[in-house]
């Protein structure tokens, strides 16, 4: 038996297995017990978080109605309307691990394998920057010879370097495998914004089936990686569990043991949290995966993990439909990826990403151009940003976290939601959705509260449309 200990350094004893299926049995006995869970969302009311047992006792208790209400206002409260779009870029899909549930896997022989050299890297960014991205998350598969750290670090420095028309892209997430310390130090050196790595499944077990060779296989090393990051310098972290591949009351109380490993241990926790669901891919056969979870559940889990981790970004990809996307908006995401291409070298030179079926991760399920989403974004209420400003002004790790927990950021986020969704308008809409947005930003510059940002934001827009970019709070 393990025990369970929030700053412990290993795995084990962080994301405890007995502790875990302690707090499910707990939950289940007091699922039914009104008092406690009234007591339990008059705490969460406050807006302070709930710890891993709480968080699950609201999962379990059939309060949806009650749950989405509250997830929906403190959504409102610490994100207000803004949404942050993103894309991936996936750089190489050669890998050497074999998760059964990747049809990246090494013994996949039908994948077209390929990786990007840093001339097909342009292309790519210049095709993100003509659709008016700013910000990506790059992907690559595990291989000592194809994509090393250096081929990484060189990525990055390719990406940051390309200025296309008014194009940039302002903030490059990373995802790839755990690694050293040191290397996370080389890519917070290359000034990476969020250093993104899925746990897939905290079941140990299940972990070991889903990934019976390659380094992935060594649990305790995937799941101390955040720990080597961020004794590596790198300030923000996203976590993320793969929704499907074990029981997933599991997976969401162990996704937040991990949160609070992350605070215990180094006063932050996550940046953001993932929530992706297995998805239909070509040599995969998801019909093994019989842990799927239904919509309903699934915004249930988003509005739990939003309640219970208020200052947490929860990311939800475009394998989700639009329909799924608008719920769990509405309860707690914050940002959503948008024309998004989950093949290798597939954004550059088709529009329908042809190019790409063949190093296709997985089926996309949201296929609008970003083009769409953001005016889909603009008509449902949400709006659309670009926005990147907080790595870049310094505003990372627990800086960042202070100013979240004080509700302060929101005067960063909305102005700066203006100034990039006007650049966006500007540089890369048709004349109907700059026409609703440009409206919309009127309505919401006159809503700034405080009267010196409001005059130097209604400055700052004028120079952007007289040609001027890149301003920021
Ligand atoms: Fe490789 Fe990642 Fe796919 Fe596993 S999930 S096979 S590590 S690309
Ligand atoms: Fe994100 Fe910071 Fe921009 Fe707000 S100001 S949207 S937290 S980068």
């Amino acid at each position: 038996m393990s025990m369970y200990n929030a700053k412990s350094a290993s795995a084990r004893e962080f994301i405890c297995h007995d502790e875990i299926l302690a707090a499910l049995e707990w939950a289940d006995e007091n699922k039914n017990n009104a008092e406690l869970i009234s007591q339990i969302m008059k705490k969460a009311s406050e807006r302070k978080g709930l710890g891993h047992r709480e968080a699950l006792l609201l999962l379990k208790c059939g309060k949806n109605e009650e749950l989405f209400e509250l997830a929906g206002k403190i959504k409102q409260d610490f994100y207000g309307s803004r949404v942050v779009l993103f894309a991936p870029l996936y750089l190489s899909n050669h890998c050497i691990n074999g998760c059964i549930y990747c049809p990246y896997n090494c013994k996949n022989k039908d994948m077209l394998r390929k990786k990007l050299t840093q001339d097909e890297i342009r292309d790519e960014v210049v095709a993100l920057q003509d659709m008016g991205h700013k910000r990506l998350a790059i992907e690559a598969g595990q291989h000592p010879e194809h994509s090393p750290i250096e081929y990484i670090l060189q990525s990055v420095e390719t990406i940051y370097g390309i200025k296309h028309r008014n194009g940039a892209i302002r903030r490059v997430n990373v995802n790839i495998a755990a690694t050293s310390a040191d290397e996370y130090r080389m890519l917070k050196s290359a000034n990476i914004g969020t250093y993104i790595l899925f746990q897939e499944t905290y079941h140990e077990q299940t972990f070991k089936a889903l990934h019976p060779s390659g380094p992935k296989s060594d649990y305790a090393w995937h799941t101390e990686a955040m720990d080597r990051a961020m004794q590596g310098g790198i300030d923000d972290v996203g976590i993320g569990v793969l929704f499907g591949l074990y029981e997933y009351e599991y997976e969401f109380t162990a996704m937040l043991m991990h949160a609070e490993h992350l605070e215990a241990v180094y006063g932050v926790g996550p940046h953001t949290m993932s929530v992706p669901r297995i998805r239909k891919a070509r040599g995969v056969d998801t019909g093994n995966f019989t842990k799927g979870i239904d919509d309903v559940t699934f915004a249930k889990i988003v509005a739990c993990l939003r309640i219970s981790a208020p200052y947490t970004g929860i990311i939800v990809s475009t394998r989700e439909s639009e329909e799924c996307r608008l719920k769990v908006l509405d309860v707690g995401v914050s940002q959503i990826s948008g024309g998004s291409c989950t093949s290798v070298g597939g954004y550059h030179g088709s529009a329908e990403h042809k190019n790409g079926d063949d190093t296709k991760q997985f089926e996309i399920n949201d296929k609008r151009s970003l083009g769409e989403i953001v005016r889909w974004l603009l008509e449902i209420g949400y709006f659309p940003s670009f926005c990147t400003a907080c790595y870049r002004e310094g505003r990372v790790g627990d800086r960042f976290m202070e100013l979240c927990k004080s509700g302060q950021i929101q005067n960063c986020c909305q102005p700066n939601a203006l100034m990039t969704l006007q650049e966006y308008l500007i540089d890369y809409a048709g004349a109907d959705t700059r026409h609703v947005g440009e409206g919309l930003i009127r309505e919401e510059l006159s809503g700034i509260p405080n009267e010196n940002t409001r005059s130097l934001v209604s400055g700052w827009l004028k120079e952007i449309k007289k040609g001027s970019r890149d301003f920021r709070i």
